[in-house]
């Protein structure tokens, strides 16, 4: 059977990732979280005084230069993705608000997003991937047979990520300060120079404010089914 190319781009958390990684699951192919790469090498800036986190400024030639020293491992751990910096798993520490609220000033570096890409790029040269982000259908993956852009009101996207933090025991923020990061987020990714967040015009919008999450994973298995048996 035909493996194809499935790029999930869309606004901050409204569960694409999860989305990406059940079809992913469902079909044998690798998945990606290309947010979590973007979070390992913040949380590195962060680890190595690299950026400051009141004042978000960065030290750019310094992160630059640390570029290559960066290693990111995705690993699958009991259905789950798990991210690796360094030979160590950071899975919990890259969802924290600390590194929430520093990254999207680092994915605006251009040499940041292409040193990225790049890697990407790599994994998807067989085909056979999903990937999750904001450039996939664009930039990393333009010809994707299938791309989806999924979307949600801030405030549907607010209420779940509360409940998530919740869930993990990390019960400080309130409602309204979720909802202030996710509109901050999504207005750096969409106004930034370098590949701003765009739905790419072949992508299929995914509004999930009134969805489950079956029926979402339904409708995704039926586009992806499509494009497989084109
Ligand atoms: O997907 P997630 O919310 O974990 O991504 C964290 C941040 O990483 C986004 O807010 C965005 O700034 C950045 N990002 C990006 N390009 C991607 C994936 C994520 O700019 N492909």
């Amino acid at each position: 059977m035909k493996k194809i190319t499935i790029a999930f781009d869309g606004h901050s958390s409204c569960g694409k990732s999860t989305m990406a990684r059940q079809l992913a699951q469902t079909l044998g192919y690798l998945y990606v979280d290309t947010g979590a790469m973007y979070r390992a090498v913040t949380l590195y800036a962060l680890q190595h005084g690299l950026m400051d986190e009141s004042s978000k400024q960065i030290n750019q030639d310094g992160l630059q230069q640390a570029l290559p020293d960066i290693q990111i491992v995705q690993k699958q751990e009991d259905g789950k993705v798990v991210t690796y910096l360094n030979g160590e798993c950071v899975e919990q520490e890259i969802r924290q608000m600390r590194v929430s609220s520093c990254v999207s000033p680092i994915a605006a570096l251009g040499f940041v997003r292409k040193h990225l890409v790049a890697c990407q790029q790599q994994m998807g040269v067989n085909g056979g991937i999903v990937m999750d982000g904001r450039d996939i259908g664009t930039v990393v993956f333009p010809n994707a047979e299938l791309k989806v852009f999924v979307t949600a009101s801030s405030l549907v996207r607010a209420q779940r990520r509360l409940a998530e933090l919740q869930a993990k025991g990390d019960t400080v923020l309130t409602l309204e300060e979720v909802q202030r990061n996710i509109e901050e987020r999504d207005y750096i990714d969409s106004h930034r120079e370098v590949t701003p967040l765009v739905q790419a015009p072949d992508a299929l919008l995914l509004d999930n404010s009134n969805m489950t999450i079956e029926e979402q994973n339904q409708l995704v298995m039926k586009w992806a089914k499509e494009r497989i048996e084109e």
